[in-house]
């Protein structure tokens, strides 16, 4: 009887999709692929990807958005042959390598892969799609046992955590009881809290990154009237994509070891280039992880403190479309932008009353809104993390965080390292939980790779 190899996948948001697709693509021998994932709805698309707003965008264009490494144009293609039905989404007035298309047709186009590969798939390969919470992971030798919160038991040779993004922390809310009110909305990838927003005559968004975006403009999409507000330490808000901005090749660029001669170096780029400051940032790109790499961890804690909002704010930008709303939004007043800390909540019966002090200001002030909604960001501390499969790892001493706590501690190829510092054989990661070793990771165009690779690697393993 001929060995099967079996690998476990758990999550399956695009990490997890595309490990899958890679095993199954690259496998020469017997396969079983597990892919875990509790949400129906994310199969396939993650938390980024599984909106159903059409007003929600990708921020990267579309020619940038291939899920394959070896086949750049591969996103591009699959929308412009579904063009005559994608125009008729208000949403989409192109489809171009330039167009920012709506994150559901994403998640549209990475289940069709899936689909497509797994049709595809030799005869000695199986993809099987478990819908389950794995809660807890026992290592035996030559074998991983995965604990189901449906029950089961599976078991396999190795794992890859493809648990990606976690809802943001309460933290910011000091600990008060507020995060028990029917007022305040703490995951803001739950869908039925923009129905509920939505009786309110005023909210407040807490944080103005992308997710405060996504939200108001949903908001405005669906007729909102009532007042926005948005509050953030800096108050900063996302930039904005030029419109068919130009691509500069990627940049040559020796890594320094201190921040501030970085932030020199890019700055003097920018300067001599005669491109937009857009388009030096994007060409820095394929070499920003080795930056980060080459920085000690105490100038990497420099960055964290003093420059990350702003690299957040340029680095991440806004589909111009999006933007133009969003101006529209502050324009007319609806949207108010606060900058400075939010000190309490409490919810009165009628409506919560917020206090915060304005940045710069020693006197507090109080705002009262009908609804709280908490944009703050995915929490990346694990030890903060309710998930029992986190929980279940750190207790086992399985995994730990990495020094910066943006994510865990993992070797150069996505092998967890557990509490005593030991590389795993059985478990992997790749994504948002490398964070701290790559800092940039959560983008489709670091992940495609990562997936490739690591399915590479657990295949090279299963045959030796
Ligand atoms: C709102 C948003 C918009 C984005 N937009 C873009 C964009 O336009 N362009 C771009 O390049 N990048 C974008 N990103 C970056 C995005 O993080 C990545 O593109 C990618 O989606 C991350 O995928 P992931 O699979 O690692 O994580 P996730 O999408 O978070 O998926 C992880 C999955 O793991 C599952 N899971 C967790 N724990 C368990 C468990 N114990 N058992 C089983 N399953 C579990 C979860 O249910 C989830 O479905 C966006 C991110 C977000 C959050």
């Amino acid at each position: 009887m001929s060995y099967t190899h079996k690998i476990a996948i758990i999550g399956a948001g695009f990490s997890g999709t595309m490990v899958a697709v890679q095993l199954l693509r690259q496998t020469r021998q017997p396969l079983t692929v597990y892919l875990i994932e509790p949400n129906l709805r994310q199969v396939g698309r993650g938390r980024a990807y599984s909106t159903d707003q059409d007003c929600h965008l990708l921020n990267v264009p579309a020619h940038n958005m291939s899920a394959l490494p070896d086949e750049p144009a591969h996103f591009f293609t699959w929308a412009k042959a579904r063009e005559s039905g994608l125009l008729e989404n208000r949403w989409v007035t192109e489809v171009t390598p330039n167009a920012f298309l709506p994150r559901r047709v994403y998640g549209d186009y990475l289940v069709d892969l899936l689909d497509k590969t797994e049709q595809q798939a030799a005869n000695h390969c199986r993809l099987e799609k478990i819908t389950a919470n794995v809660i807890g992971i026992t290592l035996e030798p030559g074998h991983i046992a995965l604990k189901l919160d449906t029950g089961g038991l599976l078991s396999a040779q190795k794992a890859v955590l493809a648990i990606g993004n976690f809802p943001p922390s309460d933290s910011w809310v000091n600990g008060t009881d507020f995060t028990a009110s029917g007022r305040y909305f703490s995951n803001p990838w739950q869908t039925d809290a923009l129905a509920a927003l939505l009786e309110t005559r005023s909210c407040l968004l807490v944080g103005s990154g992308l997710t405060m975006v996504d939200w108001a403009i949903a908001l405005s999409e669906v007729g909102y009237q009532g007042q926005i507000h948005s509050i953030s330490r800096h108050g900063l808000m996302p930039q904005v994509h030029r419109p068919c901005q130009k691509r500069l090749t990627p940049l040559a660029f020796a890594a320094p070891t201190s921040v501030r001669r970085c932030l020199r170096q890019i700055r003097r780029l920018i300067q001599v280039s005669d491109h937009d400051w857009r388009a030096v940032l994007d060409a820095l790109r394929p070499v920003s992880q080795s930056l980060w790499e080459a920085l000690p961890l105490s100038e990497q804690r420099r960055f964290l403190r003093h420059l990350r909002t702003y690299w957040d704010c340029h680095r991440h930008r806004l589909a111009p479309v999006v933007g133009s709303r969003l101006d529209d939004l502050l324009n007319t007043g609806q949207l108010r932008q606060h900058s400075g800390r939010v000190l309490a909540c409490h919810d009165n019966g009628q409506g919560v009353e917020v206090v915060f002090r304005a940045r710069g200001q020693t006197k507090t002030q109080t705002l009262v809104v009908g609804a709280v909604a908490n944009c703050t960001g995915s929490e990346s501390n694990y030890r903060k993390l309710t998930n029992p499969l986190v929980q279940d790892l750190l207790n086992q001493h399985l995994i730990r965080p990495d020094p910066l706590v943006l994510g865990l501690d993992v070797a150069a190829d996505g092998a967890l390292i557990d509490a005593g510092g030991k590389v795993s054989k059985q478990l992997f990661t790749l994504g948002p939980p490398q964070k701290g070793r790559l800092w940039e990771t959560t983008a489709v165009p670091e992940l495609r790779g990562q997936a490739e690779k690591l399915a590479r690697l657990l295949l090279a393993a299963g045959e030796a």
